[in-house]
């Protein structure tokens, strides 16, 4: 039987382009033979004609479905709707503004059927953006890179996943997910292919900086537990730094150099202080443990057994 193939669509507020980008979408996946596809466009809350837009080319017989979110949820979320409901044996998860080229699905589709379970898509430069979002952009990878040992620059969410590795990601009962550092992570036999970002159909980026700011700090928290064990580093750096002013000041004090009275709260304050960070640590450290419990993320993966 022919295979399917979803294509999966984020969108929000994308009315404008939406009805073109659609098009391309489709009649560029549409050179790659022997496979069918499916649409699906998941509208992300969008307050303007996303979902008519999408609806219309479903009303003109194309096999496109729209998801709509009751308002923002976010493109994470809409990328699991996305992930959940998709029925075909692969998924393709691409932009609504052609920032992801369509030109791509065809070769990624032969690289699947030549039997990799994941494509990468990989912006070999990264997109034009402002100086500062470059700059937080290249910080965020960098220390994504040295807290959650994975190498994230160049990746996107444009990628095709078997539905073997769909089944897998969707069993997992983690929620706050980051999808493109868990596909990563979980490291199924990939293929990449290069691609320069073209620039946005129309409109600004939908992420507004301090969307950008939460969803590094929650996926940089979600991979590594790494500042919770620096409190307890910091702890006791300042416990063994308080340790030696207090001897200072208590041979001091001993010898007679010292006034009354200072010897006692400098003592009292860096040991204090070394102690309640490092009780900090401590708990911090528990608490790491519990999250790495409760994130449920599978102790180890099989590889696919394709071929
Ligand atoms: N998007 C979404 N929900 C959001 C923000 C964005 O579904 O809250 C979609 C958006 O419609 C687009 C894709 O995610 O299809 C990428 O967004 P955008 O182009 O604004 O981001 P950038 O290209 O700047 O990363
Ligand atoms: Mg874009």
């Amino acid at each position: 039987m022919q295979q399917c193939v979803s294509l999966i669509v984020p969108a929000h507020n994308e009315g404008a382009h939406i009805s073109q980008s659609l098009r391309t979408i489709l009649s560029e996946a549409r050179k790659a033979q022997n496979v069918r596809y499916e649409l699906l466009v998941v509208d992300d809350g969008s307050t303007d004609e996303t979902a008519t837009q999408a609806l219309a080319l479903a009303q003109e017989g194309e096999a496109v479905r729209v998801l709509s979110f009751t308002r923002n949820f976010g493109k994470e979320a809409a990328i699991q709707a996305g992930l959940e409901h998709a029925e075909g044996d692969a998924v393709i998860l691409l932009d609504a503004d052609l920032q992801h080229p369509p030109e791509l699905i065809p070769e990624m589709v032969r690289l699947w059927c030549a039997g990799l379970p994941v494509v990468h898509a990989v912006r070999t430069r990264p997109p034009e953006r402002r100086w500062g979002a470059d700059l937080s952009a290249r910080l965020f990878y960098w220390l994504f890179r040295r807290m959650a040992g994975i190498d994230l620059s160049g990746q996107c969410d444009y990628k095709l996943l078997d539905r073997e590795v769909v089944d897998a990601y969707l069993s997992w009962p983690e929620r706050q997910r980051f999808f493109r550092g868990l596909v990563s992570w979980a490291a199924y036999p990939s293929a990449s292919i290069p691609f320069s970002v073209p620039p946005r159909s129309s409109g600004q980026s939908r992420w507004s900086t301090l969307g950008l700011l939460r969803y590094a700090v929650t996926n940089l928290t979600s991979f590594s537990a790494l500042p919770l064990r620096l409190v307890a580093g910091l702890g006791l750096l300042t416990l063994v730094a308080g340790s030696a002013v207090g001897l200072h000041s208590l041979f001091l004090k001993l010898s007679g150099q010292a006034l009354d009275g200072f010897t006692t709260v400098i003592v009292l304050v860096s040991a204090l202080g070394g102690m309640t960070l490092l009780a900090l640590g401590i708990v911090g450290h528990y608490l790491s443990r519990i999250y790495e419990e409760i994130k449920g993320r599978p102790s180890y993966l099989i590889r696919p057994s394709r071929q």
